[in-house]
């Protein structure tokens, strides 16, 4: 037995297994696991990228005010609390560090993202699993599971895997029943994808204990740069800037962020492209008997009559090329995630499916 033991929590966490991008043997692949921008990111931005050679010597700015004061004239928000991180994942866990711990609770919900749980744990915080009904996020069940340890819930809206979302007055009702001390946290990752929506932004404004976390890595497509972001209540934002490494952001982050930030017309383009090709996708997988909830993101949640159909057919589509997401960790064996591609993509999904039911396995 050696001496040198973990903290408590931590040898209960899962490993986080990443979607893969090859598939042995088959040459053209498209990836359609991670819910990845299919049309790349801002020409602007790779622009930025291209010359952000120089300068490389410096170390970056700590406080990230550019990228900020970008964020907030675009969303009309504060810059002052505004954080920044190491895609949105570094500040979900910079919200899980500071406020829950050792014998605390961590609410999130049956088929919410996997990193919650393994947030929770790295503190020594319990993760209490709340069932949702028919795919959507219940706020009764949420409130009825809340105890005074509770210091955290997390809902990302929309969620993940499944697509759907609560309403503004449901979060609402939600952040205004909480015990007290226990913080509300609304992830936005897949929130430019709902045309008008503001991520629960204004939610914000009126209380002191809700938050809200956004990236860069779905509807800018720069997952590969890991740049996310956090607004919230300025006494919160002054807690997490605490714990956040002074040069958490390099350079090279910082100024590709902000080029993209600033190319709107993109981020509408894409929303526009996705919504299309999302509404033709779930439509024809439809037509093959493979139904789906409507789905607020970039990604359709495709369900089978069991599990044993949902794995031939994720066999089927690899064997294909096509690379999609099980999400059987998250309570949904009979159902793949698949992300929006493009036009070409969503068609060569749509055909390789209906092979699948035809039984051309
Ligand atoms: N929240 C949700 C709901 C997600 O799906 C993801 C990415 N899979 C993240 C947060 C984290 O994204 P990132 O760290 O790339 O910003």
């Amino acid at each position: 037995m050696s001496r040198i033991t973990p903290q408590p929590g931590i040898m209960d966490i899962e490993l986080y297994v990443g979607g893969k991008a090859t598939v042995e043997g088959v040459s053209d692949v498209v990836k359609l696991s991670s819910n990845e921008n299919p049309y790349g990111c801002s020409d602007a931005a790779k622009a930025v990228h291209a010359k952000s050679g120089h300068n490389l010597h410096r170390y970056p700015s700590t406080d990230h005010s550019d990228l900020r004061v970008v964020i907030g004239e675009v969303h009309g928000l504060d810059a002052s609390r505004i954080i920044c991180g190491a895609g949105s994942d570094e500040i979900l866990q910079f919200i899980t560090q500071c406020y829950a711990g050792v014998g605390d609770e961590v609410v999130y919900t049956e088929h919410g993202f996997s990193m919650y749980p393994i947030l929770a744990r790295m503190v020594g915080a319990k993760p209490v699993k709340v069932a949702e009904r028919e795919r959507v996020v219940d706020v009764d069940a949420i409130l009825a599971a809340c105890t005074k340890k509770t210091k955290i819930v997390f809902i990302a809206n929309p969620a993940n895997p499944t697509g759907t979302m609560v309403g503004g007055n449901e979060m609402a009702r939600l952040a205004d029943s909480l015990p007290d001390g226990c913080i509300l946290v609304q992830d936005g990752a897949y929130a430019e994808f709902v045309d008008g929506f503001d991520g629960g932004a204004s939610l914000i404004e009126s209380r002191d204990n809700v938050v809200m976390t956004r990236t860069f890595s779905k509807i800018y497509g720069l997952g590969g740069l890991r740049i996310g972001w956090g607004y919230g209540p300025q006494a919160m934002i002054d807690v997490l800037n605490r714990v956040r490494q002074p040069f958490n952001l390099s350079t090279v982050q910082l100024s590709v962020a902000e080029a993209a930030m600033r190319d709107q017309a993109f981020v509408a383009k894409c929303r526009a492209d996705n919504a299309r090709m999302r509404a033709w996708l779930a439509e024809a997988l439809a037509e093959l008997g493979v139904p789906s909830d409507t789905s607020c993101a970039n990604f359709i949640l495709a369900r089978f009559v069991d599990q044993a159909e949902a794995e031939a057919c994720d066999d089927y589509l690899k064997s294909q090329g096509l690379l999609v997401r099980r999400v059987t960790g998250y309570g949904l064996p009979n159902c793949l995630r698949i992300t929006v591609g493009d036009e070409a993509s969503c068609r060569r999904v749509a055909h390789a499916v209906g092979q699948f039911k035809g039984g051309a396995r």
